[in-house]
Formats: structure tokens, C-alpha cells, sequence
């Protein structure tokens, strides 16, 4: 695959203060930026990372026909990148976008293009433990008109930017059960921009009251429990891992997906299956609910400490000291994504 390469004069590394890194606010020297015009994608650029010019009538402004995706690269130890999972990245991008009426984007573009460019910011990679170079591919529709359809042109962008961890602290989380995020037939299986538009009010409802998170229930019946902002949700009750089954309003979560792998492995039990509400309380109330946690690639692991419901209630989990599950398979992740220990499952790719 060929890229025209038009490498930046300048470069933004002085920025990047890496001791302090916070979750996407300073971007690596290089952008890929690849246009579908009509009916055939263009030769993809790599670019100086910068600002374009947008038309008001962009489409993807007015209809959020627009997609995105997340994934991370890590510093091997001779310092070359590590790419965790990068094609599961890419098979869902195209996922989404076939639920966006979008045309697909070519692997070549995608991956090819992927490595390029993180070759060329190879130094935006941070090399201490659980910091990364987080990806960020974005997907959307350009035609300059404002009828109500599917746009003719399309542009992908992929930017990098180092980051640290997503959260610092144990997560409080609110069971929503008035708002949803996604319905059966939605968009909720895609990383459609629109889907995330749509969760900052009642998460900020819920940000008010102090908690960090929602977890989203589902659209129904509001009985089930589904996501927690922009992870998937994990539960320990007894010695059992115990996730909701994945559905059409869930996102399939590659983190999940390699927790569960993970946890298969160490011969840990696993459940797929709907976990409502009450169960969780009857869980808490009988001494059963160990552990409880989010997954996701910008916060691998994040635990959960208190999960309040109706209203003014909580749960209170125990400390985190005393989480052996989930703990163990935070870490294993993370050491496979570093590289520090074999990698049997073949995720872990490099340039
Ligand atoms: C991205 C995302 C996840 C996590 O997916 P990963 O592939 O593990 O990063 C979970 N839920 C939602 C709603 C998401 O957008």
C-alpha cells in the first residue's frame, strides 16, 4: 500500500509531559487521513497532526453518521511498538460501519496505514509501565449536503496521543434505570458517535451526585444490567467471573473478550449470561459479590467500590486489596500488552 508521507517540520514531543499524562489532550506529529470519494478510496495521506477545514453542511455534523474506535500500542523492550489486538480494532470499525451505512475501509488503508504511522511517532510511545500510545481511528461521512441520507464521501483519520491511566481511583457507579443508552435494533453494538452524545446527561445527572459512572440498563425492562459508560461490566460472585452476554445493544468489548480468554486460562469459571438487578442485590446481600469491575481498552481494568440504585441506596464492595480475580487478571493483560510475558493467544503484533 502506498502513502504520500509529508512528515512534520516541527515536532510537538516537548510537549508530552510524560509523568503526568491525562487521557487525550496531546497528539502525536503525524495524522493518517484517508478520503472514499463517491465510489473509490483515494491514496491515504500521512500528514503533520493539524486542524482541516470543515463545510457546515458536513454531513456527519448533523446526522452523526460518524464512527470510532480505541485501541492502544505499547513499548516493547527493545522499543519497538506493540500493537494489542490491532485487527479485532479494524473488523470492528467496519462493523460499525456497516450498521452506519457506510462503505467498508480496506485493510490495507487500516492496518498499513496503522503501522506507518505509528512508526513514524514511535517516540510519543511511552515506555513506563501502564502508560501507552491510545489510537484513535475516526470514521465519518463528508458530503457538504444536509438532506437526510447517506453521505457519497467518507474520511478516515487515525491520530495517537500518550496517555496514562483512564481512571485513578476506584469507580462509584449509578445503576440508570430511567435513561438508556441503547436499544435492541439500535446502534448500541456499534462505536457510533452518537451513541456517546446521548450518555453525557444522565451520566452527568449522576456526576452531580458523586458517582463517576452510569451502568446502563436495558431499554426495556430496565432490569438487566448492560455497560458501564464505555466499558463492559465484570462481577465475581463467589469464585465465579460473571458477565452480561453480549446482545445488539452491547459493544463487544475486545478487553472483555480477552478477560474472558484470560480467565478460561487460569481455569477460572466464566458465565455469559443476563444479569439483572436484583440479582446483584441479592449477590451483595448474601456475601457474594467479591469483585466488580469495568473493562476497556482506555481503562483496561477499573474497579468498582460502590454501586449505588435507586436513588439514595449503595453497595459497598470490599477493597481492592482483596480482589485476587480480578487483580490477577488486570495484571496478566497488562503484562501480555507489554510484552513482559509470552503471549499465547497471538494478540500481541509488532511493525
Ligand atoms: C469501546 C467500548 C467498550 C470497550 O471496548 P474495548 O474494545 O475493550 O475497548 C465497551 N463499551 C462501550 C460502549 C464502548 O464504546
Amino acid at each position: 500500500m502506498h502513502f504520500n508521507i509529508q512528515k512534520s517540520v516541527t515536532t510537538r514531543i516537548n510537549e508530552v509531559d510524560f509523568k503526568n499524562l491525562v487521557f487525550g489532550k496531546v497528539f502525536s506529529d503525524h495524522m493518517l487521513v484517508a478520503d472514499y470519494i463517491g465510489t473509490d478510496w483515494q491514496t491515504p495521506q500521512i500528514l503533520p497532526y493539524g486542524k482541516f477545514l470543515v463545510a457546515p453542511s458536513m454531513s456527519s455534523l448533523h446526522h452523526a453518521q460518524s464512527i470510532f474506535e480505541g485501541m492502544k500500542v505499547y513499548k516493547g523492550r527493545n522499543g519497538e511498538p506493540l500493537f494489542f489486538r490491532a485487527h479485532d480494532n479494524f473488523n470492528r470499525l467496519n462493523v460499525s460501519g456497516a450498521r452506519m451505512c457506510m462503505p467498508p475501509v480496506p485493510e490495507e488503508i487500516f492496518m498499513d496505514g496503522l503501522k506507518e504511522l505509528v512508526k513514524l511517532d514511535t517516540n510519543f510511545i511511552p515506555d513506563e509501565d501502564n502508560l501507552s500510545l491510545y489510537v484513535r481511528p475516526i470514521y465519518f461521512a463528508t458530503d457538504e449536503a444536509i438532506g437526510v441520507k447517506a453521505s457519497q464521501n467518507y474520511r478516515l483519520i487515525i491520530f495517537t496521543t500518550p496517555t496514562g491511566a483512564y481512571y485513578s481511583e476506584p469507580l462509584k457507579v449509578y445503576i440508570e434505570t430511567k435513561y438508556s443508552r441503547s436499544a435492541e435494533g439500535g446502534t448500541g453494538y456499534a462505536k457510533a458517535a452518537g451513541n456517546y452524545g446521548g450518555s453525557f446527561y444522565p451520566t452527568k445527572i449522576a456526576m452531580d451526585r458523586g458517582y463517576h459512572q452510569l451502568i446502563w440498563t436495558d431499554a426495556s425492562e430496565n432490569k438487566y444490567v448492560e455497560e458501564s459508560g464505555s466499558m463492559n461490566l465484570m462481577f465475581v460472585f463467589g469464585n465465579t467471573l460473571v458477565t452480561p452476554a453480549l446482545g445488539p445493544s452491547k459493544l463487544a468489548g475486545i478487553t472483555r473478550d480477552s478477560i474472558i480468554k484470560l480467565a478460561k486460562k487460569f481455569n477460572i469459571a466464566v458465565e455469559e449470561r443476563n444479569i439483572s438487578v436484583d440479582e446483584i442485590l441479592t449477590q451483595y446481600n448474601n456475601g457474594n459479590l467479591k469483585e466488580a469491575f469495568g473493562c476497556g481498552t482506555a481503562a483496561n481494568i477499573a474497579h468498582i467500590q460502590t454501586i449505588g440504585y435507586d436513588d439514595d441506596k449503595q453497595m459497598l464492595l470490599p477493597p481492592i486489596s482483596e480482589r485476587p480475580i480480578s487483580t490477577m487478571l488486570g495484571k496478566s493483560l497488562n503484562d501480555i500488552k507489554m510484552g513482559k510475558i509470552k503471549d499465547e493467544f497471538g494478540w500481541v503484533t509488532t511493525v
